[in-house]
């Protein structure tokens, strides 16, 4: 079978760009979290900078406030002498001002005798200890003011500002490398959701492809998906349900050809006997004999047909249809219609139908079940035989017995007994106007009304069907 592959077609090509939109949304969704991630560690590492640094410099400008305020004259060079006594105090720039921002003392040199109008200074001037620090040409520079206290009077403060190079490199680099990170893990994503998407995609091209081999009727094909996934899952029950469809195509294609077969056998002989009366010269007597052929093919015919159609009926029929009924006053009506046939082949009916029990059934199944085993009890029976017809009831389950003395049936024609069409002696069912319908009407039955049957069997001696419905208490129900 040639097999044209349509995964390029505009519902596979829909189905697999919305693969590739779920796969770039995810790429989206992970690229916010991560430059959030990375703006929440740049911010975290800048804070533990800041509170490291705080402390120290505010010390740094309290230690040299101190000192200032307690000299007796505060000039350019008692300052500068004090500082110097300091000795190291690590800071790139230190300030002094007098009450309104005149710097007295600077240490670059270059701002003595000038207003310093720093926002620090101003600040600290309002009685307020100060902190400040940005990042700033690839260094973290550092701004701490105090005030200068004479006698607990703002008389001045005192700046310092700290221009950290290793600090600012080492806050640099943690970004980098945060920024590094970030950008080779959202690249690793991409390409995770693009392989991804792609495999996922090609799995479901494998599964569409597969569908499109089934919907052209070839049922034997299987799909093989790798993997323990739920894909993997879905593959395997697409074959299991290939595989009922397969034999229920089978099933289909045999009950056609039997029962065409079945039609066509009677319609011949109709032909055939109609041929013959038109074409040979027959007296009166023969020609009603051949009329009266064709009245029991023509016969035969509806009987196959009426099974048929009951049979297809009960396909096609919601099993919660039924009624609760009797069994009794049933297999009586059926016993007073085949006594007559019983009769014609000198078979000896005889019922032993115990205390009766209702069931949920439709009746008229109950009658077509009793009848099929009542009738087939009768036909393959040996003339003279007997019939027994038992009702009994065993726990909660009303069960139906009819025993023959006829011919039994052979061990290799019991898996197939109950097979539409099928019949062990096909001489003798088709002599007895038999279409091997009977049993397969009468599981189909029971089986949908919840029901068991079984037979025991021994060839020359006889069989029994059993068939045993559950009991329907009503007295039960109606508590
Ligand atoms: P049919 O219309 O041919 O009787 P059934 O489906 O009722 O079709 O039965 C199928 C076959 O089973 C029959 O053709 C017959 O060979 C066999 N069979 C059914 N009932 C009995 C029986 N009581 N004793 C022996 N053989 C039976």
């Amino acid at each position: 079978m040639v097999i044209t592959s349509r995964n390029d077609s505009p519902v596979f090509r829909r189905y697999a760009n919305s693969q590739l939109n779920y796969a770039l949304v995810y790429v989206v969704i992970t690229l916010v979290v991560l430059l959030i991630l990375n703006i929440y560690c740049s911010k975290v590492s800048q804070k533990l900078f800041y509170q490291s640094n705080e402390r120290s410099m505010i010390e740094k400008c309290q230690l040299a406030a101190d000192e200032i305020s307690a000299l007796d004259v505060i000039n350019n060079s008692t300052v500068a002498d004090t500082v110097e006594q300091l000795g190291s105090l690590k800071v790139n720039r230190l300030m002094v001002t007098d009450h309104l921002g005149w710097v007295i003392y600077d240490s670059y040199g270059t701002d003595v005798g000038k207003l310093a109008l720093l926002p620090e200074i101003i600040t600290a001037l309002d009685c307020n200890d100060v902190f400040y620090w940005q990042y700033y040409d690839g260094a973290m520079q550092s701004h701490a003011a105090t005030p200068l206290f004479t006698n607990s009077i703002v008389s001045g403060c005192v700046y310092m500002m700290e221009h950290d190079t290793a600090q600012g490199a080492l806050i640099k680099s943690l970004q980098t490398t945060i920024l590094r990170i970030t950008i080779i893990l959202e690249l690793a994503l991409i390409l995770f959701s693009l392989t991804f998407s792609k495999t996922f995609s090609r799995r479901l091209r494998q599964i569409m492809a597969s569908m499109r081999i089934i919907q052209q009727g070839d049922y034997t094909h299987k799909l093989k998906l790798g993997g323990h996934d739920e894909l993997a899952f879905l593959g395997n029950e697409f074959n299991n349900l290939t595989e009922k469809l397969q034999t229920s195509e089978q099933k289909r294609a045999r009950f056609v050809s039997d029962a065409s077969h079945e039609l066509k056998t009677p319609l011949a002989s109709i032909k055939l006997l109609s041929d013959s009366i038109l074409q040979n010269d027959m007296d009166m007597e023969t020609v009603r004999e051949f009329v009266g052929d064709i009245g029991n093919e023509a016969e035969r015919l509806n009987r196959t047909t009426a099974k048929l159609l009951s049979l297809t009926k009960l396909d096609s029929r919601f099993s919660d249809e039924c009624e609760i009924i009797n069994i009794v006053p049933t297999v009586k009506r059926v016993i007073r219609m085949l006594s007559g046939i019983a009769k014609e082949n000198n078979i000896t009916i005889e019922a032993d139908l115990e205390a009766d029990n209702p069931i949920l059934i439709l009746e008229d199944d109950l009658y077509q079940i009793v009848f099929n085993l009542v009738e087939n009890g009768i036909k393959y029976n040996i003339p003279g035989g007997k019939l027994y017809v038992k009702l009994l009831r065993q726990d909660d389950n009303a069960i139906l017995s009819v025993t023959d003395t006829g011919v039994g049936i052979p061990d290799d024609a019991m898996d197939h007994i109950f097979e539409r069409f099928y019949r062990v002696d096909k001489a003798r069912s088709r002599a007895t106007g038999g279409s091997g319908l009977g049993l397969a009407i009468v599981r189909a039955i029971v089986q949908r009304n919840r029901g068991h049957i079984s037979i025991q069997t021994e060839m020359g001696k006889g069989s029994t069907f059993a068939v045993s419905f559950p009991i329907f208490d009503t007295e039960e129900e109606d508590l």
